[in-house]
């Protein structure tokens, strides 16, 4: 084992000045139960840095990632385990008002799923990964033939975050929160090159945010 010496610099220097400045909010924090304003899922993608463009501070983002930030259905009995424990204790324990699924270009996951679900061909060596976007079927069977080539991703990346939307109301206790309007979900997607943030509005069809 060996300690990256980035880490340690990035460590101190976050030590001596960020933790400093914000010294008493941790130290608030650590003396009451924590209390977020919502959960996030999204990717495990190093580009998508939630807390940074929601201005996140200590305390206010429950957060979720896994690869293509999916929700699956509940008939995906054997892959939505941890995805669903931590829904469920941001729901039953923290009861957050607010769930956002924030999905994006680029995304690696929901490209590699398209490739393997048009191919009908999996990389054999990737024991764990094609069992979990086995999971963007449904998404996948909702692509129009007719689109160009060229889009088919981008409506693939945007029509899972509308699958996963879907996905949550299969759960009886998340659907229940839903309609008793003590949850909000909201559906976004985040164009990584230009910055822009597309939301899910009442009438299922992405729009600006801004
Ligand atoms: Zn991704």
């Amino acid at each position: 084992m060996q300690i990256p010496k980035f880490l340690i610099e990035r460590y101190q220097f976050w030590k001596k000045n960020t933790f400093e400045d914000y010294k008493y909010v941790y130290v608030q924090a650590s003396k009451t139960t924590q209390k977020p304003i919502a959960m996030i899922i999204t990717c495990c993608d190093s580009r998508i840095l939630e807390n940074t463009m929601f201005g996140g501070n200590v305390g206010d983002y429950f957060i979720h990632r896994n690869i293509a930030n999916i929700v699956p259905s509940k008939n995906d009995k054997d892959k939505n385990i941890q995805t669903l424990s931590a829904i469920e204790y941001a729901i039953k324990v923290l009861k957050i008002p607010n769930l956002f699924i924030l999905g994006h270009s680029n995304c690696g996951g929901v490209e590699y799923s398209y490739k393997t679900l048009k191919d009908k061909k999996n990389i054999n060596d990737f024991e764990y990964i094609n069992q979990w976007t086995s999971c963007l079927q449904n998404s996948y069977n909702n692509i129009p033939n007719d689109l160009p080539e060229s889009e088919k991703i981008t409506f693939f990346e945007q029509e899972n975050i509308k699958q996963s939307i879907k996905n949550l109301r299969e759960y009886d206790f998340i659907d229940k929160s839903i309609n008793e309007n003590k949850l909000n979900v909201v559906g976004l997607w985040f164009q990584i090159n230009s910055g822009l943030i597309k939301f899910l509005d009442n009438n299922n069809s992405f729009v600006d945010l801004d």
